[in-house]
């Protein structure tokens, strides 16, 4: 390392002394960012909590129980990912027919420093004839039938022992309880309704269950985590035809490896846009590999501080996003307002929020780091060209790539 900063002095000691430090600056802001982009953005370990079991069993239809169902597409889920995703580390809130409190469930994941949480249960009504598989995230219901379901799957509390002092003495089946959390926010909102967007996407698409879409509800095994996370409804077991399927192998099955794929796509498209270290500038690649550089450097001298930019491609420009929400919001709004050149793009019906405008990614990168410490934990970095937003992998393979 010495010697390639000895070489790279002499050959830059031609160059202005500024430029010296230029490159001595951009190397500083940008290796412990490389650094720093690498750790914990990588999707490691994955709980999966089988909602319900032992002396709570769910919703109960006429031939199941929720807690069965849950606990055998839950173990099939882990298994495929084990099988197929051998980085992952797949953790279990209960592998077998026991009452697990909601607030443990929660601290497992909490405790094994989970980067995702995955609880599935089976939905059940009164009307015979409603069906289809929703996903929920965190936060506040919008209609009746979503506050329902919270009440359902929170009510499991009234099993447990010290509820009165777990939960603050939340009454799970008191509408003005879910006040309270639906002031909640969380900072991995943005993610969590990702990953139910592609559960959602694998239910409809791959197994063709009725979309009954993404939700949001205050749950309480959700209310504690500090990771993305979702609450999945494979279906509802008081519809017969539902509950067959669920019951069958092949339901079993096809539920499993849908949620699978999408926790599979899901880690794919986070670590693509997250863990990729930054390229290096042609002047810090001079730095570290002289030899290589050194002729494309010496070439274009006095055009180093000026990258020459293909006339024909479009501009990147890279923002980082913080926010994702189903409502639009205006960007002079108040929450916005410690936030620079906040602006707002449209996305499968949602509203993504982003701050910033770079031409490099890492002033974008440093942003995001910024934002993180505002308390925005998912902030990441996404790139346009004009108006559409393109993958990192594209952007990177553009001329006017920085
Ligand atoms: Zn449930």
């Amino acid at each position: 390392m010495q010697i390639y900063f000895q070489k790279a002095f002499v050959q830059l000691s031609k160059l202005e002394r500024w430029q010296w430090l230029f490159v001595v600056a951009l190397l500083l802001i940008s290796l412990p960012q490389e650094l720093t982009a690498q750790r914990g953005t990588k999707i490691r370990t994955v709980v999966i909590d089988p909602g319900h079991g032992g002396k709570d069993p769910g919703a109960v239809g006429r031939r199941s129980k929720e807690k069965d169902i849950v606990l055998d597409v839950a173990l099939r889920t882990g298994n495929y990912i084990k099988q197929n995703l051998p980085d992952v580390q797949v953790i279990y809130t209960r592998t077998k027919d026991e009452f697990i409190e909601l607030h443990r469930r929660a601290a497992i994941a909490n405790e094994n420093n989970a980067d995702v949480f995955i609880s599935i249960h089976c939905n059940s009504v009164g009307n015979a004839r409603v069906y289809g598989a929703e996903t929920f995230v965190m936060g506040d219901h919008r209609n009746q039938a979503n506050l329902e379901v919270a009440k359902l799957e929170n009510a499991a509390i009234l099993l447990e022992e010290n509820a009165d002092d777990q939960y603050g003495g939340f009454d799970p089946n008191s509408t003005a309880a879910y006040i309270a959390l639906s002031l909640y926010q969380s900072t991995y909102k943005s993610q969590s309704i990702m990953l139910a967007q592609s559960i959602q996407e694998q239910f409809t698409k791959r197994v063709g269950r009725k979309d009954r879409s993404v939700q949001q509800a205050g749950f309480l095994v959700l209310y504690r985590t500090t990771m993305p996370s979702v609450l999945v409804e494979l279906g509802f077991i008081s519809h017969s035809n539902e509950e067959a399927f669920l019951l069958s192998e092949e339901g079993k099955v096809y539920m499993a490896s849908a949620i699978y794929r999408a926790f599979k796509s899901y880690k794919q498209d986070f670590e693509r846009e997250n863990a990729l270290p930054p390229k290096l500038t042609e002047e810090q690649r001079a730095i570290l590999a002289p030899d290589v550089a050194k002729q494309e450097l010496a070439d274009r001298k006095p055009s180093a501080k000026k990258p020459v930019v293909a006339e024909t491609e479009e501009a990147l420009v890279f923002k980082v996003q913080f926010m994702t929400n189903a409502r639009q919001i205006k960007v002079t709004d108040k929450r916005f307002s410690k936030l620079s050149e906040v602006e707002f793009y449209e996305h499968n019906g949602l509203f993504k929020y982003t701050s910033g405008r770079f031409d490099h990614l890492s002033a974008a990168q440093s942003h995001q780091q910024l934002l993180k410490q505002q308390g925005y934990g998912d902030a990441f970095v996404v790139v346009f060209k004009g108006n559409e937003r393109i993958s990192m992998e594209e952007a990177r393979g553009m001329k006017t790539f920085r």
